[in-house]
C-alpha cells in the first residue's frame, strides 16, 4: 500500500515512526510542513522536517519531542556569553545540519533537494518532501503586533492572545516537485495527528494541494485533539482563533471538504456521532501514542481501517 502523508512536527513524527513499522518504509512519502520555517543565527531552520527526519532515522530526543538524542548545547551557551539570541534552541550536533543545509541553500540547491540529500545519508529509507521549496511562513496576529510563528511559539511560549494567523507567501508558493503526484497516486493519504492550523493548515494553503486532496482515492486523518485538548502546543488556542470547535469534530470540519475517514480517539464517546454528521467516517482508536508499541499500535489501526 503507497501511503502518502501530511505532517507536522512531535504528533506526526511517533505515528510516521509506527507506520514505518507496519508498511514497508520505501512506500512512505511525508508531505512536511515549512510554514514555521525561519532563520537562526543567520542559519536555515526547518523544525518539522528536522524532527520527522530524526524521528525516522531513530536519532530524535523522545523525552524533548524534537533536536538530536544526546545533544549538547555549547553552541548557545557561548552564544549567551556574546549577549546573542538563545530563544531558540539549537543544539551543537544540530547544528552541523544547520550549517550544511544553509550553505547549499545559498549555493543555489532547493530546499527538496536538500531534504532528499540529508535523509539520504541518514538512513531514511521514506521519502520526505517539503510542502513547497518556495517560502511560505505562518504569521501569528497577537495584541501587539504580528510575529513569526517561532517568535509567537517559542520566544512568547504561546501565551499571548490570537488575533489572526496568515500564510505568507502561498500564494505565489508551487507545491515542491513530487508533492501533488504522491498525493494523487498513494492509496491513502494520511492527515498525522498534527496542529491543524499552524502544521497541517500552511500545506494545504500551497496552491494545488487541495485540488490533488479531492482528487486523492481516499483521505484518513488522525485527531491531534483527545478529549477536548491538543495533547501537547497551541492547537487549542489556534483552532478557537479559527472559529473552530477544539474537539475531533472541530478538526473534521476543517479537513471535511476532501476528509473520507477520521480516526477519533476512545476517550471521546461524542466524536463518532459529531464526526458523522459532518459526513464525515468516523473510526475509534488509541490514538495516545506515549511509547514505541502504541505508535505501532495506531499505524495498524490506520492500515486496518482502509
Ligand atoms: P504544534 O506542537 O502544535 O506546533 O504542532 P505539531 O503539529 O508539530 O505537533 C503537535 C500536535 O500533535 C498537537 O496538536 C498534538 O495534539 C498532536 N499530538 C502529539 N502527540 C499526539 C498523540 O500521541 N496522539 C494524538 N492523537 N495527537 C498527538
Amino acid at each position: 500500500m503507497k501511503v502518502a502523508a501530511l505532517a507536522g512536527g512531535t504528533g506526526a513524527a511517533k505515528l510516521l515512526r509506527g507506520l514505518a513499522q507496519v508498511i514497508d518504509p520505501m512506500d512512505l512519502t511525508i508531505v512536511g510542513n515549512t510554514g514555521d520555517d525561519a532563520e537562526v543565527w543567520g542559519l536555515h531552520v526547518s523544525p518539522d522536517l528536522d524532527t520527522v527526519t530524526y524521528a525516522l532515522a531513530g536519532r530524535l530526543d523522545v523525552a524533548r519531542g524534537w533536536g538530536l538524542a544526546d545533544e549538547t548545547f555549547h553552541c548557545l551557551d557561548a552564544m549567551a556569553t556574546l549577549g546573542g539570541e538563545t530563544w531558540f534552541n539549537l543544539g551543537d550536533r544540530d547544528l552541523a545540519l544547520h550549517l550544511w543545509r544553509t550553505r547549499a541553500l545559498r549555493g543555489g540547491q532547493s530546499l527538496s533537494t536538500i531534504t532528499a540529500e540529508v535523509t539520504r545519508r541518514l538512513g531514511v529509507r521514506s521519502r520526505l518532501l517539503p510542502m513547497s521549496d518556495d517560502p511560505v511562513r505562518t504569521r501569528i496576529e497577537t495584541p501587539d503586533g504580528w510575529l513569526d510563528f517561532q517568535e509567537y511559539f517559542v520566544r512568547e511560549k504561546a501565551q499571548p492572545a490570537v488575533r489572526a494567523i496568515a500564510y505568507v507567501g502561498a500564494e505565489r508558493a508551487r507545491p515542491a516537485p513530487g508533492v501533488v503526484e504522491a498525493l494523487r497516486d498513494a492509496d491513502l493519504v494520511l492527515v498525522c495527528p498534527s496542529n491543524p492550523v499552524t502544521s497541517v493548515g500552511p500545506i494545504l494553503s500551497v496552491p494545488g494541494v487541495v485540488d490533488a486532496l479531492r482528487a486523492s482515492r481516499t483521505v484518513m486523518g488522525v485527531s491531534p485533539i483527545i478529549g477536548g485538548a491538543p495533547v501537547s502546543g497551541p492547537a487549542g488556542t489556534l483552532m478557537r482563533a479559527r472559529g473552530l470547535e477544539v474537539s475531533a469534530a472541530g478538526v473534521a470540519t476543517a479537513y471535511a471538504p476532501w476528509l473520507r475517514t477520521l480516526v477519533v480517539d476512545t476517550r471521546d464517546r461524542e466524536a463518532p456521532a459529531a464526526v458523522g454528521a459532518l459526513g464525515v467516517r468516523a473510526v475509534v482508536a488509541d490514538t495516545l501514542m506515549t511509547d514505541r508499541a502504541t505508535e505501532v499500535a495506531l499505524a495498524r489501526s490506520v492500515i486496518g481501517a482502509v
